[in-house]
């Protein structure tokens, strides 16, 4: 029989119709919203113990330690819960009670941590890394895991090359860990170095600054959840990323609402980023060229406090 983990990934690939005003070339939307715990992180969660398993890191007993405030714990819940292993995942103060009641209705065990800049020893990093450093507890280490970016150079580019027959303009994607865009781009440029690799990054983010400078940008807060940052992520490879486009937290969201409304995907608010910088590469690709290809990380049921509530939204 078929497990679970057979349903992560082969998500499909939708091309937009409503929301790519003055576009040149069509612009396709990979629809990773659409796995099993709702995010693109199933693949990687699947990916980190599957090459755990094999290595040997990882035994029956074990517990699996992350520090994380969303999806990868969702997507680590999910295999966790499969393949009976313990789940610790560490999390700051300010993730939302929404976030903390599914981790622990799915089995999850939270250490709730400080709000701290990386460098302090109270940071959820940090915590997670002491936490695991003990005998049978294994990080799970998504900013550094190597199988992050390989599962996306295995299979997301992949799968993505094959719906479009191998005809692509430009990939568009957000980074948290990079592992998404890093992944999908190498194994994308390996294919057709013509394909242009381009970050959609928050205003505030400091990872467009340099891609396009050469050198961080400078540090502002933003409010779209899981991408951009102030550091450069172990797993993130700068030398596959053409150029970037930074993209206000109002015009995220409003396309997010629109992405919901008009063309019936209900995703979350990096999804509104990648978007909004796809539709900006389409409007000034050459015509003829191939399609744009943007990834839609993550589910709109996390943000219903947030994104889809009017008062919030007032705020922002
Ligand atoms: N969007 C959301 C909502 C996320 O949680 C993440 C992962 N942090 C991303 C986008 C970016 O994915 P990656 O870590 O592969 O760069």
């Amino acid at each position: 029989m078929p497990s679970l983990s057979a349903a992560i990934g082969h998500t499909p690939l939708v091309v937009l119709r409503r929301v790519v005003e003055a576009c040149r070339v069509p612009v396709l939307a990979k629809c990773e919203h659409l796995n099993p715990g709702g995010s693109v992180k199933d693949r990687i969660a699947l990916a980190i113990i599957d090459a755990a398993e094999s290595s040997g890191k990882l035994q029956a007993g074990d517990t699996i330690v992350e520090a994380t405030a969303g999806n990868t714990g969702i997507g680590l819940a999910l295999i966790a819960a499969e393949r009976g292993y313990r789940l610790l995942l560490v999390m700051p103060e300010k993730m939302s009670e929404d976030k903390r009641r599914s981790l622990r209705a799915l089995g999850a065990e939270l250490v709730i941590s400080e709000n701290a800049p990386p460098s302090d020893p109270r940071n959820f990093q940090r915590v997670a890394e002491r936490l695991a450093d003990r005998p049978g507890f294994f990080l799970a280490d998504q900013f550094r895991n190597p199988a992050n970016p390989g599962i996306h150079e295995r299979a997301t580019g992949p799968e993505i090359f094959a719906q479009t027959s191998g005809r692509i303009g430009a990939f568009v994607a957000g980074a948290g860990t990079g592992g998404t865009i890093s992944g999908v781009g190498r194994f994308l440029k390996g294919q057709d170095a013509s394909i242009r690799i381009v970050l959609a990054d928050p205003v505030g983010s400091r990872l467009a600054g340099l891609i396009r400078e050469g050198a961080l940008g400078e540090d502002g807060s933003y409010l779209v959840e899981g991408i951009g940052g102030s550091e450069v992520p172990g797993v993130f490879d700068p030398t596959v990323i053409d150029d970037a486009l930074s993209v206000s937290d109002q015009d995220s969201f409003e396309m997010t609402r629109r992405l919901v409304r008009e063309e019936g995907l209900l995703v979350g608010g990096s999804a509104g980023t990648a978007v909004c910088a796809a539709v900006r590469v389409a409007q000034r690709a050459a015509q003829g060229s191939g399609p744009v290809v943007v990834l839609l990380p993550d589910s709109w049921d996390r943000y219903q406090s947030t994104i889809f509530d009017e008062e919030w939204m007032a705020r922002v």
